[in-house]
C-alpha cells in the first residue's frame, strides 16, 4: 500500500459489526459527513472487524443498510471501493503485521510473553494505585531471551514501548489543548495473542493509510489519543486532526444505554419514525443552528456546517424531541406522500408479522386487531386489569421485574427469548404458563396471540423495554 499524501478533507467513521447498527454511529457519521460535505472532502467508511469472536457480517450488512437508510451516502467503503482498499480490517491484516514489524526492528514495540495469570496477580497486587498499567516486565528482554521464547513457541503479545517521561499532548478541535503524562500510558497490546491487531494499531495505520485529514469520533476515545499520537510519532508519520464529540447521554448522564434509550437504529425504522427526521433531531442534539432553527433538512445542515458551533456539553438523549420533530415533519407531508410513506412503512412489516397472523386470520380485516400490538407506541392495555387471576401481583412482578433485567442484554433472537424465559420461570421457581401469560398480557396486551417469542422479535428491543416498564409501573396502581 502507498501511503497516500492528500491535501483535502478526508474523513471517516470506523463502526465495528459487533451488535445492532448504533444510534452513535449514526450521530458521529452525520457530523464527519456534512464536515465533509462542507469542506469539498471524502467521507469514508471503514469497517474494524478484528474483534475476531463479535464481528459478524450480517452486522456490517446492517450498518450499511441503516446508514443509506438514514440517506448518508460515503465516497470510500467495503461496498463501493475506493483507491485506499480494502476498507474492511480484516482484509488488511497483511499490512497491519508489516508494520509491527517495523516497530519491532526500531525498538518502537517489544515482544510480552507474560501470561494471563501474571497480569491478573500483577493487577491484583497494583490495585488501588493510580496507575494500574502493564508493569513493564518484558520491556527489557535481551534479544537472546525474546528469540529463545519464540522457539519455543511461548505465546505472545506486541506492545507499545511508551517513554516513561514527558508529556503527550494535542490540540483537539473541540477541547482545546488535552494532555497526558506519558507516565500514565499504558504499553498498550499492539497485536494481539491471536495474531490479530488491537484497536489502535489497526485504526492508526488504517488512518494514515487512508490520508485521513480529521479524525471526528466519540468522546469515549479520548483515552486512546495519545496511545495514538504515540504511534504517529513512533512511525515517523504526521499526526491528524482530531475532534471528540460529546457522547449521547442518559437523564442520568451516564453513556446513552439499551436499557433506558433506544440504541438499535432498527427502533426508529420499526416505531415509523422518518430518516430525515431522526438526523434532524441528531443534528439538534449536538449543534447549536445559527438563529437557533429547530427544523432543517440534511442539506441545509451541511451547507453551513462549522465545527465551532459542535456543542461541547454531552446532550441527554431526548426521545420526545425526536416524536416531536417526527410529527413535524409528518404534518406537512401531502397526503399522497404520506399514504405512500405509511404502505411503505407496514410493507417493511408485513412479510413477519403474516407469518405469525395467517393462520389466525379469516378475513384480511382480522390483520390488525391480531397484530396491533406491533404498534403501540407503549403499554397496549391496562395490564392490571387483563392479567389473568391465577397469576398474583407478587408473580407478575417477578416475572415483569427479571424480564427487564434480562432484556437489556440478552440476545434479541427467538432462542435467545426462549433462553430468557425458560431461566426465569426457573429462577422463580413458576410454571411457564404463568410466565408466559404474564408477559403476553403484559407485552401483547392480550393473551390469545400469536406465539411470544416471535411476537417480539419482530418488535425493537426498546419497544419491548417500554411495555414492560409501563407494566410494572401499572402494577403499582393494582397494587393497593
Ligand atoms: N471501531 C471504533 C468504534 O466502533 C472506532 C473508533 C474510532 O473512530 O476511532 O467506534
Amino acid at each position: 500500500m502507498v501511503d497516500k499524501k492528500l491535501d483535502s478533507v478526508r474523513v471517516r467513521i470506523a463502526p465495528s459489526p459487533t451488535g445492532e447498527p448504533h444510534v452513535g454511529t449514526a450521530y458521529v457519521a452525520l457530523f464527519n459527513w456534512a464536515f465533509a460535505r462542507k469542506s469539498g472532502g471524502k467521507f469514508i467508511l471503514r469497517i474494524e472487524d478484528t474483534d475476531r469472536s463479535r464481528s459478524r457480517p450480517e452486522y456490517e450488512a446492517e450498518i450499511l443498510r441503516s446508514l443509506r437508510w438514514l440517506g448518508l451516502d460515503w465516497d470510500e467503503g467495503p461496498d463501493i471501493g475506493g483507491d485506499c482498499g480494502p476498507y474492511r480490517q480484516s482484509e488488511r491484516l497483511e499490512l497491519y503485521r508489516e508494520h509491527m514489524e517495523r516497530l519491532l526492528k526500531a525498538g518502537e514495540a517489544y515482544y510480552c510473553f507474560c501470561t494471563p495469570e501474571r497480569l491478573e496477580r500483577m493487577r491484583e497486587e497494583r490495585k488501588g494505585e493510580s496507575f494500574r498499567g502493564y508493569d513493564g516486565h518484558c520491556r527489557g528482554l535481551s534479544e537472546g531471551q525474546v528469540r529463545e521464547n519464540l522457539e519455543r513457541n511461548l505465546p505472545y503479545v506486541v506492545r507499545l514501548r511508551v517513554p516513561r517521561e514527558g508529556e503527550t499532548a494535542f490540540e483537539d478541535m473541540l477541547r482545546g489543548r488535552v494532555c497526558w503524562r506519558n507516565e500514565e500510558i499504558d504499553d498498550q497490546v499492539l497485536l494481539k495473542s491471536d495474531g490479530f491487531p488491537t484497536y489502535h494499531l489497526a485504526s492508526v495505520v488504517d488512518d494514515h493509510s487512508m490520508g485521513i485529514t480529521h479524525v471526528i469520533r466519540a468522546e469515549e476515545w479520548i483515552s486512546s489519543t495519545p496511545k495514538h499520537i504515540l504511534l504517529y510519532r513512533a512511525f515517523g508519520w504526521p499526526v491528524p486532526k482530531f475532534c471528540h464529540l460529546s457522547l449521547l447521554r442518559n437523564r442520568d448522564r451516564s453513556k446513552i444505554s439499551k436499557r433506558r434509550n433506544p440504541c438499535s437504529l432498527h427502533y426508529y425504522r420499526k416505531v415509523g419514525i422518518f430518516p430525515q427526521a431522526l438526523l434532524n433531531f441528531l443534528g439538534l442534539q449536538g449543534y447549536s443552528m445559527p438563529q437557533e432553527q429547530e427544523i432543517f433538512s440534511l442539506e441545509e445542515f451541511a451547507r453551513d456546517f462549522d465545527v465551532s458551533r459542535i456543542k461541547t456539553r454531552s446532550p441527554v438523549f431526548d426521545l420526545e424531541k425526536l416524536f416531536h420533530i417526527n410529527g413535524v415533519y409528518l404534518r406537512s407531508m401531502s397526503r399522497e406522500r404520506l399514504v405512500e410513506a405509511l404502505l411503505s412503512y407496514t410493507r417493511g412489516w408485513l412479510e413477519g408479522a403474516l407469518g405469525l397472523a395467517q393462520e389466525r386470520m379469516e378475513s384480511l380485516g382480522d390483520f390488525f386487531p391480531l397484530m396491533a400490538f406491533l404498534w403501540q407506541r407503549e403499554l397496549v392495555g391496562d395490564f392490571g386489569a387483563i392479567l389473568p387471576k391465577r397469576v398474583s401481583l407478587e408473580e407478575a412482578r417477578g416475572v415483569l421485574g427479571k424480564a427487564l433485567e434480562a432484556y437489556g442484554s440478552c440476545e434479541w433472537s427467538v432462542e435467545g427469548l426462549r433462553r430468557v424465559h425458560g431461566e426465569l420461570a426457573k429462577a422463580l421457581g413458576l410454571k411457564k404458563g404463568k410466565v408466559f401469560m404474564t408477559l403476553r398480557t403484559a407485552l401483547l396486551g392480550k393473551l390469545g396471540t400469536p406465539p411470544l417469542e416471535e411476537s417480539l422479535v419482530l418488535m425493537d428491543r426498546f419497544q419491548v423495554i417500554q411495555r414492560l416498564e409501563g407494566a410494572l409501573g401499572c402494577l403499582e396502581k393494582w397494587d393497593v
